[in-house]
């Protein structure tokens, strides 16, 4: 069974629900239906009907897919602030024409969505340029800088060049800001903060959708070193602005869990320790407060899909050494949201998180927010393969027959693409992010295309790229489902018999 999905939220609009977000079958998509009309309601009345009609949405969601501790989070909800008032009009304006087209699929370069970002970051809408440096290979690592503010704040992301999500949802950013210069909110930060942008600081390697430079480093493990340009940038660029706050944007495992429930972790939060002995002093203290104000606008998206990243101190990690600076740093790990095939809910809940950590900081309202929100946030648990074949008979040419489960890896979890196989043999009870019963069919491995097609027998063994038939027989005659590497979306199961 997939697991359900905690939002779409084009699907209450009718737009998409028929479309590919549901078509596998991942439907039980809840959303946000919230009052779209921002004015004419009290705030009290704007809540409660916001927060029933997800209460509504949500409750048989869970029950159809997911065991019964889905009210997840019994927390401090006393603690936890009411989400703010502008939020249900926040996101219809999102829905309505803040969400930039062009970054529609991910897997973008740097250069599209520099194409993108550039006009919405113009001088003439209160943004400043400026060329840091260069990467590796020559792409350019811009510094964007926008507001009047005396609170500094310096966000960065795609650090790890396959970690989209809050980069697209920076383009949104952009365009908030500059498309609506009247708008309460943009006053307010531009009149609180100055913010300042290093967006995709690993150009080389968003440009090949990996996580590691074109050098192989892994920038976030260069903090310490500043063996790499991109490492060098960021660094220099927090050293001369010395922010009050940092936002270390990054994307996990969609496989990871929230604690020890079966739910996909949707957003992980951490205010990053600063030190082994992981103690809390007054910037780790702000950036806890400002983590309590992005889960209040987030949870009544993602309650119970919200998680807490691991706090050990890691010494080469950009985050934890920003923390020791003295910067109330905020990690923000996008993990998946079932159906959510292109992170477009979750770029949407990104930028909603941003204006709303953003606005805390520029009106101070986070000051003295209880941390119980935070510190009840269950940790990110087991991380999930993405796929389970159950039962099936292995059946390599020259080998006899032998009964296996198989686990497979997808390099894309979502769409489902570039499968290897993890494990092969007696799985056990072993939760998946999904499973087939295979039980009657046999698993036929074929050639992957390229040099060794047609050369011996295909390889079937962990880490090689997932690519066999299930066949009602041994020879692969009476193939009912095909893996070549990537699941067919159209056909992502075998057809019951
Ligand atoms: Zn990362």
């Amino acid at each position: 069974m997939p697991m359900s999905a905690p939002i779409a939220s084009d699907c209450w609009r009718g737009r998409r629900c028929a479309g590919r977000w549901t078509k596998r079958g991942r439907s039980g998509n809840i959303s946000p239906s919230a009052p779209r009309t921002a004015t004419d309601q009290t705030m009290p009345h704007r809540l409660h009907a916001l927060l029933l009609s997800l209460l509504t949405l949500l409750l048989p969601t869970m029950s159809s897919a997911q065991p019964a501790d889905a009210a997840a989070t019994p927390v401090a909800q006393a603690a936890l602030p009411a989400p703010p008032g502008w939020l249900p009009a926040l996101d219809a304006l999102y829905d309505a024409g803040i969400r930039v087209n062009g970054l529609e699929d991910r897997h973008f370069s740097p250069e599209q969505w520099w194409a993108v970002a550039t006009p919405l970051a113009r001088d003439g809408a209160g943004f400043r340029t400026e060329l840091l440096g260069t990467s590796a290979e020559g792409r350019p690592l811009r510094h964007i800088s926008w507001g009047t503010g005396d609170t500094s704040v310096l966000l960065w992301s795609q650090m790890h060049g396959d970690e989209s999500t809050a980069t697209m949802a920076i383009a949104d950013l952009f365009h908030f800001l500059g498309a609506h210069p009247d708008h309460p909110l943009v006053q307010r930060l531009r009149a609180g903060t100055t913010l300042h942008f290093m967006p995709i600081v690993n150009p080389d390697g968003a440009a090949r959708f990996q996580r590691r430079n074109a050098q192989g480093i892994d920038i976030n493990r260069d903090a310490r070193a500043l063996a790499s340009p991109e490492a060098r940038a960021l660094h220099g660029l927090r050293e001369r602005l010395k922010p009050d706050f940092g936002f270390n944007l990054h994307d996990q495992d969609v496989g990871t869990r929230v604690g020890d429930s079966e739910r996909g972790t949707a957003i992980a939060l951490l205010a990053p320790a600063y030190s082994q002995a992981r103690e809390v002093d007054a910037p780790r203290q702000r950036a806890i407060e400002v983590a309590v104000a992005i889960r209040a606008v987030l949870e009544p998206y993602l309650a119970g899909y919200l998680a807490k990243w691991d706090d050990t101190f890691n010494p080469r990690a950009f985050g934890d050494l920003t923390a020791a600076a003295g910067v109330s740093t905020i990690l923000v790990e996008s993990g998946g949201i079932e159906g959510d095939l292109q992170k477009q809910q979750l770029r949407k809940l990104n930028f909603l998180a941003l204006v709303g950590a953003l606005d805390a900081i520029a009106s101070g309202s986070y000051a003295g927010l209880s941390r119980a929100p935070y510190d009840e946030l269950p940790e990110n648990g087991d991380t999930w393969p993405d796929l389970r074949i159950l039962g099936a008979q292995l059946a390599v040419p020259g080998l006899p027959p032998v009964r296996t489960d198989v686990s497979i890896e997808f390099e894309d979890a979502l769409l489902e693409r570039k499968g290897k196989i993890e494990a092969i043999g007696d799985l056990g009870d072993e939760p998946a992010r999904r499973t087939i019963d295979a039980t009657g069919l046999y698993i036929v491995p074929f050639h992957p295309p390229g040099p060794t097609a047609g050369k011996g027998a295909p390889v079937f063994s962990t880490d090689a790229p997932a690519y066999f038939h299930l066949s009602r027989d041994p020879e692969g005659r009476a193939v009912v489902w095909t893996l070549a590497g990537d699941v067919d979306p159209d056909r992502p199961s075998p057809a019951k018999p």
